[in-house]
């Protein structure tokens, strides 16, 4: 399965999950727009669908709390009824910092995000798509960094490190539910040109670290997007378990 039908994007009011939320409507998918806090970036990502004539809702829900993602889910099925994809895009860096400096409540809430809150939006998709349970199947897609090969030294290993535990997600939970019409894969994204870099304390980091890139740039976010919608499409109907690197070479 994964014909459009209707896709849950968790952190999709803004970069990457916005470029995923507007491309996935052109396809034809009715899209629920998950956030955290900025509502009007949201609210503008579902008004901008709906007026290309697609179908889309925004719904707040913080997915490192389950009694939040409890809602999402059952918002979004009284809303669209059946759900066909999931992305997993949410995500957090917690900011710069080495190890030796990092607190407890730092890497604590960069998993809580990254990790915990994959996991329970994972788990809650797979209860709904699975046909085991009467579901009709489904894809999920996991947003995931190169960062977790390359460890984030002097910058992030907090945050590379969740994105390690993610692409785990991917590979076991493909395999757990291969025969149960769900695919699962993930992208991991390289330097993207988004808001994440100025929130984690660096505006000019997609700048200033595009010479070291083999493409030479930073990329964008509709470019991920791309990836992300061909790994959901059933173009990708023999692809599960897979990490696919969309960083230009990195
Ligand atoms: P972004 O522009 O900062 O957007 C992050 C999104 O996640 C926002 O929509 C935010 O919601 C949402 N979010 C944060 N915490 C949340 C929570 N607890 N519950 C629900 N939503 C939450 O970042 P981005 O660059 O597009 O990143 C998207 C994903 O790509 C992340 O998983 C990130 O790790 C990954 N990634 C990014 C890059 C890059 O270079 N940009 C590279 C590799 C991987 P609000 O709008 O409400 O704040």
């Amino acid at each position: 399965m994964t014909v459009p039908g209707a896709l849950l994007v968790t952190g999709g009011g803004r970069g990457i999950g916005a470029a995923t939320a507007r491309l996935a409507a052109e396809r034809g998918y009715v899209v629920a727009v998950n956030y955290a806090k900025d509502a009007t970036a949201a609210e503008r990502v579902v008004a901008d669908i709906r007026d290309n004539c697609g179908a889309a809702i925004a719904v707040q829900a913080d997915v490192s709390v389950e009694a939040d993602v409890m809602r999402l889910f059952a918002t979004v099925e009284r809303e669209f009824g059946t759900l066909h994809a999931l992305v997993n895009n949410a995500g957090i860096t917690g900011g710069f910092g080495r190890v030796s400096e990092l607190s407890a409540d730092v890497v604590e809430r960069v998993f809580a995000v990254n990790v915990i809150g994959a996991f329970l939006c994972a788990r809650e998709a797979v209860r709904r798509m699975s046909t085991l349970a009467g579901g009709e199947g489904g894809a999920i897609v996991n947003v995931s960094s190169r960062a977790a090969r390359l460890g984030g030294p002097g910058e992030w290993v907090h945050y590379a490190s969740s994105k390690g535990a993610l692409d785990s997600l991917t590979v076991g939970l493909a395999r757990e539910v291969a025969g149960e019409g769900i695919r699962v894969n993930g992208v991991a994204a390289g330097l993207i040109d988004t808001d994440l870099h100025a929130e984690a304390g660096k505006p000019t980091r997609a700048r200033d670290l595009a010479s070291g890139i083999p493409l030479r740039r930073a990329g964008t976010a509709s470019e991920v997007a791309e990836a992300i919608l061909w790994l959901l499409s059933p173009a990708a109907s023999y692809v599960t378990g897979a990490t696919t690197a969309v960083a230009g070479g990195r």
